[in-house]
């Protein structure tokens, strides 16, 4: 039987490593402190917290949305209901748009589907070698691990920087730019405002959503989520000496 390792837990990782894991031995690898990449979910404290990146699932193709379907009937996800407000005058909303959320977190996905298999987190890739017939793996925490096989499943500029000795295939050559985000996390007094999001029309505040209208927790305070245009976050991003060392990045 081979050995794998899976390098992330966001939702590509996490279904690989679930699919190889019913007939082989796998590992899973995170630089972050808990599962879901770019689905993570940021606690507040025990019971309340935010969806920091995706704030919902809306699947289209019959693949994804049977997957999505057995989740909602397993409990694991449910609908997202409630006031969704849409300002944006260039693209016309389509009204048939489920909103498709974790009964916890976004990061409920990953969490179900690596829930059997070792998972070793705050464990940052930081080489490759193949060297005789395995994959050496060294982890800036000093781990060295080694594996028969190895797949990677994070961002392309990361997973470039990893592999590209090793891929020969001309898209890894790409100069891909990834968009940012600025995501501010706030709890504030409560409103009357029956919202659970908005879809702005702004150049700076691309989205809000509410957490407590995703019915998780209880709250005398209203938990908001409100991601910036990623127009907006491009130019601000690394705008300042601040910025690069204080944000978090995926
Ligand atoms: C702000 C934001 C909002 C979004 N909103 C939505 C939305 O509403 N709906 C939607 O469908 N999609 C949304 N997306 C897109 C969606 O989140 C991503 O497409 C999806 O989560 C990507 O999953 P992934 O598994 O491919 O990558 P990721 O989730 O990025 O997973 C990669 C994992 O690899 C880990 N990793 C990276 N490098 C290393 C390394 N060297 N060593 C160890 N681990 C490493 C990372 O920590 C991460 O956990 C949003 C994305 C962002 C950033």
């Amino acid at each position: 039987m081979s050995s794998y390792c899976v390098i992330g837990t966001g939702i590509s990782g996490a279904t690989i490593a679930n699919l190889l894991s019913k007939k082989n031995s796998v590992d899973i690898y995170d630089k972050a402190r808990g599962p879901g990449g770019r689905t993570a979910f940021k606690r507040l404290n025990n019971s309340k917290g935010f969806d920091h990146g995706t704030q919902y699932i809306s699947p289209k193709s019959k693949q994804f949305k049977k997957f999505i379907e057995k989740l909602l009937k397993k409990k694991i996800l449910k609908i997202w209901d409630g006031k969704h407000i849409y300002l944006n005058k260039i693209k016309k909303e389509n009204k048939q748009h489920v909103k498709i959320i974790g009964r916890r977190g976004n990061n409920d996905i990953s969490k179900h589907l690596i829930n059997n298999i070792k998972c070793n987190f705050q464990s940052e890739l930081e080489n490759i070698n193949f060297i005789d017939s395995k994959w050496k793996l060294d982890f800036k925490n000093n781990q060295t691990k080694y594996y028969d096989k190895l797949i990677l499943t994070c961002p392309f500029p990361q997973l470039k920087r990893l592999s590209k000795k090793y891929i020969k295939v001309p898209f890894i050559k790409q100069k891909i730019k990834m968009d940012s985000n600025i995501t501010v996390m706030i709890e504030i007094k409560k409103t009357n405002k029956n919202v659970s999001s908005y879809l702005f029309n702004d150049k700076i505040l691309g989205w809000a959503a509410k957490e407590n209208s995703k019915n998780r927790f209880k709250s005398n305070n209203d938990l908001w989520t409100l991601q910036s245009t990623s127009l907006w976050a491009n130019k601000k991003i690394n705008k300042n000496k601040e910025n690069k060392e204080k944000t978090q990045r995926f």
